[in-house]
């Protein structure tokens, strides 16, 4: 299991070097860090906001209690979810399954016509499939209606306060 690739910027990274022991890396070291991690099939993670984002985890889901906790359930995509789905290229797929095989909630499954198949029940939309498909025969797109995410932690909080009370 990698180590050491989960990472924290701006006010929180200095905290965590200083008193956590935390290493500090360059942003060419971060990026290596990202593509190892895309190699290897990890899930990039990081709060659901599309501002201030602080940190930024690449779960394995073998070892990482929080993802292993979504994939127990049914319908993982409906626990969490970027808003994101893989389309694919017919034209360019050569039915060799490596996306099957590295999807981490087993949601791609192969199609009749030799294309494969996603249950969007169980994607979460992470694109492990994407990143190791060797003919660039997939493309991430936005989940039709998937709402937009808040803007700020602050307007995250209050949306799942909202999301709470509305189930009250
Ligand atoms: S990894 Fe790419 S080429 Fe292989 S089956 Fe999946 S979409 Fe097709
Ligand atoms: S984005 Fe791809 S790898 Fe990720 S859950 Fe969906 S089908 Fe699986």
């Amino acid at each position: 299991m990698p180590v050491g690739v989960c990472m924290w910027f701006g006010e929180m990274a200095v905290n965590i070097t200083e008193r956590l022991g935390g290493r500090r890396v360059t942003r060419e070291e971060a990026r290596e860090i990202v593509d190892r991690c895309e190699e290897l099939g990890l899930i990039h993670m990081s709060r659901n906001t599309t501002d201030e984002i602080d940190f930024m985890c690449n779960c394995d889901r073998w070892h990482c209690e929080v993802v292993g906790q979504v994939l127990k359930q049914p319908r993982p995509g409906l626990v969490f979810n970027s808003g994101f789905q893989p389309t694919f290229t017919a034209e360019r797929c050569v039915a060799c399954e490596t996306c099957i095989n590295r999807c981490p909630p087993e949601a791609l499954t192969m199609g009749e016509g030799k294309l494969p198949v996603v249950n969007t029940d169980r994607c979460f939309g992470c694109g492990v499939c994407a990143t190791g498909c060797p003919e660039g025969a997939i493309a991430m797109e936005t989940k039709p209606g998937f709402p937009v995410p808040p803007k700020t932690a602050k307007e995250l909080v209050t949306a799942l306060r909202n999301s709470v009370q509305g189930r009250n």
